[in-house]
C-alpha cells in the first residue's frame, strides 16, 4: 500500500493541526505511524490521497446509512445550495422532516433540531432537570453521551482495579479540565444489571431527574442489552417517577425505522438522535412526547443555537428517510442482513484461524473484540479482557488490504445500504488471511 502522500500530509498537518487532525480518534493514537488522509468517497468505498481504495466499514462513525455521496443526496444538495445555505429562521424543510420523524416514532410527538449528538444529549439532560426540578442524572459505566462536561464521567475503558465495587462504582472523569462540580450531580451505575439500577433508584430516585442510557452499548464494542432488561428499566423508571431517556445517537434510524425503541418495544420519555440522521451532515435532534418537549418552549429550559436545524442537512435527512423506508423499509432490512452476515462470518473466520476474536452485533452494528471470554456482557468484562492492541493490529492488517475497519479500538463497525455481497465476501477473505497471519 502506498503511503507517501499521506506521510507528507501528516508532516504538514503536525505543524498546524493538533495530532495532525481534528479529533483524537482520527489521529496517530489509532492510526500508527500516521493516519491516511482521505479525499473521496462513493457508495461503500473511499479513497485516500495516495489513491488507495478502501471498502469502508467505519462509515463516519455511523453517520452514513446510505454510504458516501448517494446520488439523491448529491442532487438535492446541489439544487438546494443554490437557494442559500442557512437562514437561522423557521424553515419549511424542518416542518416536513419533523412530520416524517414523528410519523416513524410512536413515542414522539415533537422534535427539536440541533447539530451534534453532544448538544442533543446536553439539552436532553437540561430538559429532564428543568421539567422535574431534580438535579441528578443517572448514567452507566462505559456509556458515552458526547463530550459535555457533566456527562464526561466513566465513559472510557479503565483497569478493572480502579472501578470500585459494582454497587457503588467509582466515578472516573474522562478528561482534565473538568471541575468536580461538573459531575457532582451525575450518578454512575453498572449497566445490564437490573438489581443495580433498583438499588440506586430505591436510595436516590427523589433526586434523580432521568436515567439515561445507550440502548445498545456501542462505545465499548457492541454489547446488547440482556433480554427484557430495557423494558424492566422502563418499568422501574415509571415506578420510581424518574424520566427514562434513551440516547439513540447511534441506534436511531439504523436498527429499525423507530430505532432501538421500536426494536425493544420501548416508550422512552426523551430520545436523542444524531449520526445516521444527517447522512453526513451535522444534524441532531431531541425528541419526545409533548409534555416533555414543551419544557423547552419559549426558553423555559434554554435551547439555543445559531446553527440549529441546518437547512442543507435537513434536505439530506429527508432523502435518507425516504431511501431507508422505501419498499417497506428495505434499507433497514439490508443494514441488518449485512451486519448479521459480517458477524457470523467473522466469527467463523476467527474460529478457523484459532484466534480469540469474538464479534458481537445488534443488526448493522458489529465489532470484533479479542478476548478469552465467549461473550462480553458488560463494561467490566470488556475492561478486564479486551486486548485492544490486538484489535489495532487486526484493523491495521485489514486496512493494508483495502478494508477500512475503524482504528478506534473501543467503537464499532457498521454496514450501509450500498455495501454489496461482493464487499462482504472480499472483507471476509481479507479477514481470514489477516487472522491466519496474526500471532495467536
Ligand atoms: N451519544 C452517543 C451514544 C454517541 O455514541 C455519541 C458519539 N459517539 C454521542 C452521543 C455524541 O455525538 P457527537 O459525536 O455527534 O457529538
Amino acid at each position: 500500500m502506498k503511503t507517501d502522500a499521506s506521510a507528507q500530509f501528516f508532516d504538514r498537518a503536525m505543524k498546524v493541526l493538533v495530532e495532525g487532525c481534528s479529533s483524537a480518534s482520527r489521529g496517530p493514537l489509532n492510526y500508527s505511524p500516521h493516519p491516511a488522509y482521505f479525499r473521496k468517497g462513493k457508495g461503500a468505498r473511499m479513497w485516500d490521497v495516495d489513491g488507495n481504495e478502501f471498502i469502508d466499514w467505519q462509515l463516519s462513525f455511523g453517520c452514513l446509512p446510505l454510504g458516501h455521496a448517494h446520488p439523491r443526496i448529491v442532487e438535492v444538495i446541489r439544487n438546494e445550495v443554490e437557494n442559500g445555505t442557512h437562514f437561522a429562521t423557521a424553515l419549511e424543510i424542518e416542518v416536513e422532516v419533523a412530520e416524517m420523524m414523528v410519523g416513524m416514532l410512536d413515542h414522539v410527538d415533537k422534535v427539536r433540531f440541533a447539530n451534534t449528538g453532544t448538544e442533543a444529549c446536553m439539552t436532553a439532560v437540561r430538559m429532564a432537570r428543568g421539567l422535574t426540578g431534580k438535579r441528578k442524572v443517572l448514567k452507566f459505566e462505559g456509556h458515552y453521551h458526547g463530550w459535555y462536561d457533566g456527562l464526561l464521567v466513566s465513559s472510557n475503558p479503565q483497569p478493572v482495579t480502579t472501578l470500585g465495587h459494582p454497587n457503588d462504582p467509582v466515578r472516573i472523569p474522562d478528561s482534565s479540565g473538568l471541575t468536580p462540580g461538573s459531575w457532582e450531580d451525575t450518578l454512575v451505575a453498572v449497566w445490564n444489571d437490573i438489581d443495580a439500577l433498583e438499588r440506586v433508584l430505591k436510595r436516590s430516585a427523589h433526586e434523580i431527574a432521568c436515567v439515561m442510557m445507550e440502548a445498545v452499548m456501542s462505545n465499548m464494542g457492541v454489547i446488547p442489552p440482556k433480554p427484557g432488561y430495557l423494558k424492566h428499566v422502563q418499568e422501574l423508571c415509571h415506578r420510581y417517577d424518574v424520566l427514562f431517556y434513551l440516547d439513540e445517537t447511534v441506534t436511531g434510524f439504523r436498527l429499525a425505522p423507530g430505532g432501538a425503541a421500536e426494536l425493544y418495544g420501548l416508550q422512552p420519555d426523551i430520545v436523542t438522535f444524531g449520526k445516521a440522521l444527517g447522512q453526513g451532515f451535522p444534524v441532531a435532534a431531541i425528541a419526545g412526547p409533548s409534555h416533555v418537549m414543551d419544557s423547552i418552549e419559549y426558553g423555559k429550559v434554554l435551547h439555543y443555537g445559531s446553527q440549529n436545524a441546518p437547512r442543507l442537512g435537513l434536505y439530506a435527512v429527508k432523502v435518507m428517510l425516504e431511501e431507508m423506508t422505501r419498499d417497506d423499509n428495505a434499507g433497514f432490512r439490508k443494514l441488518t442482513d449485512i451486519g448479521n452476515q459480517m458477524t457470523d462470518r467473522l466469527n467463523a473466520a476467527a474460529r478457523d484461524a484459532g484466534q480469540n476474536m469474538v464479534v458481537q452485533n445488534v443488526g448493522s452494528m458489529f465489532h470484533p473484540v479479542f478476548t478469552d471470554l465467549d461473550e462480553i456482557d458488560g463494561y467490566r468484562a470488556f475492561c478486564a479482557t479486551a486486548d485492544l492492541a490486538k484489535y489495532s493490529a487486526f484493523a491495521a492488517g485489514m486496512r493494508e488490504d483495502g478494508i477500512f475497519f475503524t482504528g478506534n479500538k473501543i467503537l464499532h463497525n457498521l454496514s450501509c445500504t450500498t455495501h454489496t455481497q461482493a464487499d462482504v465476501d472480499r472483507t471476509i477473505e481479507v479477514a481470514t488471511k489477516v487472522l491466519h497471519e496474526m500471532p495467536k
